[in-house]
């Protein structure tokens, strides 16, 4: 049989493919985002309670209310922006599964959607299957940061959505509340949507503010937020995020949500409602992965790999210019192999596969695994 594939570029993804590798060579894990830890115990007693209480059956299509009142409750206390929970919040299979619903809703063959490079992964396939074109900005590649005159001279009539993510994976940093003024000078009164890949939102460190799109009363009339509970309450396997636009946007959103998924896991819906309407429950998430930061920066300070600033997210990339000339992607095969570390090689969040050197590192683990990286890393 002759395939025809949709994606004949595309392969099986870098966070499976370097995740086998560290198991094959029995190396710390420290490639795909994800913790190696437990979430909170009252967590899993949530999911136990209401599985035992015959929460079974099919959720209700956009998610279970009480979740939605508490998203709203979230983004009410963190952005100071009201979205209806009954209109305007649903609740996805995580974000992967919200950003290719969102394009598959609002994306014809022949548009374009501006994207920025380094980019996660999903994006650019997503926008491809769709029949439309990606047109990737460039990250300034020392501090990631968005070039809008770029953006402006990509802007084109074809042009129907901008996709941006802050806290930003792969490079950890974060947009400012002057980026967000920029964003809304470019599609304010314009028939362009904003998809904002929130999903660490509340892994902002230093001090600083997470600058969802929800803040900006022009941009959230235009905007799809999109974030995963994967990230927040250390659940990466349950796969439940959410989004939030307004009404008219979402009711497009969901009539593709209702054929793409239907629903979400019904008693984990539950769980997480109960379990975020204590605050704390995710305020307390930026101290928590700050001190990961610190202590993952601590450990490797006297190490020839030099850090780059990570602001948010729970990733820390790390130059190897001093020790190698190695393409990143072998470097960082290498080290996994033969010195038992996996990483991501940045090169792989680019079109064109620009190698600056540069390694993503996890640090969404327990301090002993930090310290065992550490020391290989020291090593180098
Ligand atoms: N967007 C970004 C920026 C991510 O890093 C991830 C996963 N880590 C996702 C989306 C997908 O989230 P989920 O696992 O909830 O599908
Ligand atoms: N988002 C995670 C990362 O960046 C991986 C998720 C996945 O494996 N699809 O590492």
């Amino acid at each position: 049989m002759q395939i025809s594939s949709k994606l004949p570029n595309v392969g099986t993804t870098i966070f499976t493919t370097m995740s086998g590798l560290a198991k094959e060579h029995n190396a710390i894990n420290l490639s795909q985002g994800f913790p190696d830890f437990e979430c909170n115990p009252k967590l899993l007693e949530l999911a136990q309670k209401n599985m035992s209480a015959g929460f079974n059956q099919y959720a209700p299509m956009p998610g279970v209310i009480q979740l939605r009142e508490c998203i709203a409750q979230i983004i009410s206390n963190c952005y100071n922006q009201n979205y209806n929970p009954d209109t305007e919040i649903t609740i996805t299979a995580g974000a992967t599964q919200a950003i290719y619903t969102a394009i598959a809703a609002f994306i014809n063959a022949g548009d374009e959607v501006i994207v920025f490079e380094p980019a996660y992964d999903c994006y650019i396939p997503s926008i491809e299957l769709h029949g439309a074109k990606a047109v990737s900005s460039q990250l300034n590649p020392i501090d990631f940061s968005i070039n809008w005159d770029d953006v402006r001279a990509k802007v084109s009539t074809k042009t129907k959505m901008i996709l941006i993510n802050s806290p930003h994976n792969p490079s950890g940093t974060i947009i400012s509340a002057q980026d967000l003024l920029e964003l809304e000078k470019i599609v304010a009164g314009k028939n362009i949507l904003v998809l904002s890949d929130e999903v660490y939102e509340h892994m902002v460190f230093d001090g600083q503010q997470h600058q969802s799109v929800a803040k900006n009363k022009t941009l959230a009339q235009q905007s799809i937020i999109v974030s995963s509970f994967g990230k927040t309450v250390h659940t990466t396997g349950w796969k439940i995020g959410y989004v939030a636009a307004p009404k008219e946007l979402m009711a497009e959103f969901r009539k593709v949500h209702q054929f793409l998924v239907f629903a979400v896991n019904h008693p984990f819906q539950l769980a997480l409602a109960d379990f975020l309407s204590e605050k704390n429950n995710y305020l307390e998430l930026k101290n928590f992965y700050q001190a990961k930061r610190d202590l993952f920066l601590k450990l490797t300070s006297s190490s020839r790999l030099k850090p780059l600033k990570t602001a948010g997210t729970y990733f820390q990339l790390m130059s190897y210019k001093d020790i190698s000339n190695e393409s990143d992607t072998d470097f960082a095969i290498k080290l996994t192999k033969e010195n038992k570390l996996a990483t991501i090689p940045l090169s792989v969040f680019y079109t064109n596969k620009y190698d600056n050197k540069i390694l993503r590192f996890c640090f969404a683990k327990k301090d002993e695994t930090l310290e065992k990286a550490a020391e290989i890393i020291n090593k180098l």
